[in-house]
C-alpha cells in the first residue's frame, strides 16, 4: 500500500470517515508528516486532508477568550494584532523553523505531534490553553496541561480531530518570558526551553505563576511543584534559589544527540533563575 490522500469537503464527512474505523492520519500543514515520510518512519497510510474544512479554517477570534481555528499557522499569529495581548505566541512562532515552515505549520499540528521539544506547545500551555476535540459522537474540551500522558501519548482518540484551541484573555499585570536554548539562535531544536508567566503584587510577592518546559521530560511539562514553591512568596534571592533547586526534582532530562542530561539540568535551573529575576 502506498500513501493516499482523502479530502473531505465538510466536517461531517471528515468525522464520519474517522468514525468508520479505517486508520486515517489527519494532515494539516504536513511539516511533521512529510519529515516522517521521508525518514521512512511513517507506515503507508491514508491521510485525511484538513485543508478544505471551513470549521477548521485559520481564524484568530476574540470573544471572551482567544480562539485559534485548527488550521491557524504560526505566520497567522505573527502578523495578527493579537500578538499584543499574547506576546509569547508571537515569540514562540518566531522560533519555529524558518518562514516557510511558519507559513504552513499549524499550532494544532504542533499539539497533536506531541514532541517534547515542540516550541508552540509551551507557550499555549503557559496561557492555560484548552483544546476542542471533536468526533462524530461527541465534542469535548480538555486543558492542554492535562493532555499529555507519556512520550507521544495523549488524550486524543483516533476518531477525534483537534477543532480549535482556546486561550483565556490575560489579565493586566502578567509578565511573559520565553527562552529557547538550542545549538544555534534559529533553526535549531531546543535543548531546554522555559515559557513562563508571572503576576506580582505591589510588594513583589508572587500572586500567580506558570512555568512550562520543553525537552526535559517525555512531553511538554508544566512544573506545578516549582510553581507552588514561589506562589504567595516574595521573590528574594533565597526563594529564587529554592525554585532553581526544586525544578531538578520535577524534570527528567535525557542524554540524546542534541544535548546531555547534565547540561539540560544545569541550564534549566539557570532559566528558572533568569525568569524569576525579572
Ligand atoms: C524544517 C523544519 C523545521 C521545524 N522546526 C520546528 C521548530 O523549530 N519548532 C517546532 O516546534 N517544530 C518545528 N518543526 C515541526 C513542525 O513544523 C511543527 O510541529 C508544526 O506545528 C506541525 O504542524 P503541521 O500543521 O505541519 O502538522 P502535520 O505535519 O500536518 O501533522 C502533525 C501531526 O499532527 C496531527 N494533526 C495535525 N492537525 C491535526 C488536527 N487538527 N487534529 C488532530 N490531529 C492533527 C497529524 O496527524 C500528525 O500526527 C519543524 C519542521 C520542519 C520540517
Amino acid at each position: 500500500m502506498s500513501f493516499q490522500v482523502v479530502t473531505p469537503y465538510s466536517l461531517d464527512e471528515a468525522l464520519g470517515a474517522l468514525a468508520s474505523g479505517e486508520k486515517l492520519v489527519p494532515l494539516a500543514g504536513a511539516t511533521d508528516l512529510m519529515v516522517y515520510m521521508e525518514a521512512g518512519t511513517l507506515a503507508p497510510c491514508r491521510f485525511l486532508n484538513l485543508q478544505e474544512l471551513d470549521e477548521l479554517k485559520p481564524t484568530l477570534s476574540v470573544n471572551g477568550s482567544l480562539t485559534l481555528g485548527a488550521m491557524t499557522t504560526y505566520r497567522d499569529v505573527r502578523v495578527s494584532p493579537i500578538r499584543e495581548q499574547f506576546p509569547m505566541l508571537a515569540w514562540a512562532a518566531r522560533e519555529v523553523g524558518a518562514l516557510a515552515i511558519q507559513s504552513r505549520g499549524t499550532w494544532a499540528g504542533n499539539v497533536a505531534n506531541a514532541s517534547p521539544a515542540a516550541d508552540g506547545v509551551p507557550a499555549l500551555m503557559a496561557y492555560d490553553a484548552e483544546i476542542d476535540l471533536w468526533s462524530k459522537k461527541e465534542r469535548r474540551r480538555v486543558p492542554l496541561a492535562k493532555f499529555y500522558r507519556g512520550y507521544k501519548e495523549m488524550d486524543r482518540r483516533p476518531d477525534e480531530l483537534i477543532a480549535a484551541l482556546h486561550l483565556p484573555l490575560p489579565q493586566p499585570g502578567w509578565v511573559d518570558y520565553y527562552r529557547k536554548v538550542g545549538t544555534r539562535r534559529f533553526q535549531a531544536i531546543s535543548k531546554t526551553l522555559l515559557a513562563g508567566r508571572i503576576l506580582l503584587d505591589a510588594d513583589r510577592a508572587v500572586r500567580d505563576i506558570r512555568m512550562v518546559f520543553a525537552s526535559i521530560a517525555p512531553y511538554t511539562l508544566r512544573a506545578v511543584q516549582t510553581e507552588a514553591i514561589v506562589r504567595g512568596r516574595e521573590l528574594t534571592p533565597e526563594v529564587i534559589e529554592e525554585a532553581a533547586q526544586a525544578i531538578q526534582d520535577e524534570i527528567h532530562p535525557i542524554d540524546d544527540i542534541r544535548s546531555t542530561e547534565t547540561y539540560r539540568r544545569r541550564v534549566t535551573s539557570n532559566l528558572v533563575r533568569d525568569f524569576l529575576s525579572l
